[in-house]
């Protein structure tokens, strides 16, 4: 026999009910937040937390406020059933999907808004983005009120905002990042990879071989920031359909681009391949 899907919820009420048993005997919640269509990625995180926890909660939720106007909301792939099954395995507790309607019912009116971090890279190019994740984060925390939150790599400057949130709202919760799952040949898991025609599949791994080329410069000694931007922009110079948003060598902290690399940063990149916006990133030591 497979496994049986975990416990499926979709009001707030009904998280309450479930997990109050839960944190009465004192047990360790763990929680990951989701936007559904789960891969590897997620499934990492769900089972890091699983093994870290004693109970693990699951929410799935594409969240509108997060989606800028003529982004990918709609078209947004919607997978419930299927998530379901793939969560099957890890002894999830309690999965949270909710209607848009009983995250932000009528009369709506609060943001959380994170400063300075939220400013630079997908802020720039995703307007209003950070606060529709913070706000939501911020509202699911509260809802599941976690002892651990898993988040990955993947979304670095997510992490980051978000533990900057947490930080200076001195929201009662650990925040752990978990490192970026890969296909063998390199491309970060994304649900957004499913946009992807096979052609794009395989343009899609200039943006990982672009930090794979910036880590191997830093390894051999080369320290400038230009220089090591300027070579990963020549791998997408010669890709016609993909489109460089962003490359940046980032202090892993402030998120700030570094002159010269002196200790551990994150290269960040973003892309369009087609009409698909892909993002990686690589925290690199020299
Ligand atoms: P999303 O459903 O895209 O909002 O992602 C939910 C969580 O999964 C976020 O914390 C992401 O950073 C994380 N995640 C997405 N893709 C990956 C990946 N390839 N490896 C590790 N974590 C990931």
């Amino acid at each position: 026999m497979p496994p049986a899907s975990p416990p499926l919820v979709h009001t707030i009420q009904e998280v309450r009910r479930h997990l109050e048993p839960l944190r009465a005997e004192g047990e360790r919640i763990g929680f990951v937040p989701t936007m559904g269509a789960l891969h590897q990625g997620h499934l990492s995180l769900v089972e890091t937390c699983a093994r870290e926890c004693d109970a693990t909660v699951v929410s799935i939720f594409v969240n509108p406020t997060q989606f800028g106007p003529n982004e990918d909301y709609d078209k947004y792939p919607r997978t419930l059933e299927k998530d379901l099954e793939a969560l099957a395995p890890y002894g999830v507790d309690l999965v949270f999907a909710p209607a848009v309607e009983e995250m932000y019912p009528q009369g709506f009116q609060t943001q959380v808004l994170v400063g300075g971090v939220t400013e630079l890279w997908e802020g720039r190019s995703r307007p209003g983005h950070f606060a529709g994740v913070t706000t939501v984060v911020a509202k699911l925390l509260n809802i599941v009120q976690p002892q651990v939150a898993y988040f990955g790599h993947k979304d670095y400057q997510q992490s980051v905002v978000v533990r900057r949130m947490v930080r200076d709202l001195d929201l009662p919760v650990q925040i752990r990042v978990c490192p970026t799952v890969r296909e063998e040949d390199g491309l970060a898991l994304s649900s957004r990879n499913a946009y992807l025609s096979p052609q794009q599949r395989k343009q899609a791994l200039t943006l990982s071989r672009s930090l794979q080329l910036a880590r191997e410069m830093i390894h051999q000694g080369r320290r400038r920031a230009v220089d090591i931007l300027a070579e990963m922009k020549k791998l997408y110079d010669q890709q016609p359909d993909v489109r460089l948003d962003y490359l940046a060598v980032v202090d892993p902290e402030t998120l700030l681009p570094v002159e010269e690399v002196a200790g551990p940063v994150v290269v960040l990149c973003a892309a369009w391949v087609g009409q698909t916006r892909l993002i990686d990133n690589l925290r690199v030591e020299p």
